[in-house]
């Protein structure tokens, strides 16, 4: 995970997000309306902004090139329980599809980690192991903050899917190039 630096959100969101947030949230409580999800026509804007903001990142465990391996927009809180938030711009992260396998889970007492926090930062809330590739929570920070970074890299899966060989193999990589641009690397939090 990297600190994702938010730009405002388009023009369109803001002017809609609640109006639309609403409506959806109205369609949930009817069960005889067709509740599908609709980007009102601006899934293809917001996505293109998150692309650029991100370099092509996930969100949450920063495999590159997304769009490769098939990029999609996440509601980090979902939007089947929090419809108010469903076209809300802080709410949408560029994602992959193993880490949006999160799905409806959003766990209420300690939270997430969020990566576009103005204080987010990787090395604060996980210890990376070089030698095996997995992440764990910090165990110098609070029980609070430790339990949140249990939280995201079990529900994002951070250790599973093959990533910890995956970030080992990506280190030798990236220190073996000549003269690397990080941004064309995944899991760029362990690369610096
Ligand atoms: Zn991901």
């Amino acid at each position: 995970m990297m600190q994702l630096q938010r730009p405002q959100a388009p023009q369109s969101l803001k002017e809609n997000y609640k109006k639309w947030g609403r409506e959806y949230e109205q369609k949930l409580e009817n069960p005889k309306a067709n509740n599908d999800f609709s980007w009102k026509g601006k899934y293809q804007e917001i996505s293109d902004l998150l692309f650029e903001i991100t370099k092509n990142h996930c969100c949450f465990c920063d495999i590159h090139p997304l769009k490769a391996s098939g990029a999609t927009v996440e509601h980090f809180r979902p939007k089947s329980k929090y419809p108010k938030l469903s076209y809300f711009w802080g709410n949408l992260f560029y994602c992959c599809t193993n880490c949006q396998k999160k799905g409806d889970n959003f766990p209420l007492d300690y939270k997430l980690l969020k990566p576009d926090q103005l204080s987010f930062l990787f090395e604060h809330y996980f210890i990376y192991n070089f030698s095996t590739g997995i992440i764990k929570p910090n165990t110098a920070r609070t029980f609070n903050e430790q339990k949140r970074a249990e939280n995201t890299i079990d529900l994002y899966g951070l250790n599973k899917y093959g990533r910890p060989e995956a970030r080992i193999l990506e280190r030798k990589k990236f220190f073996s190039a000549n003269n690397p641009n990080i941004n064309d690397y995944s899991f760029r939090f362990i690369l610096e």
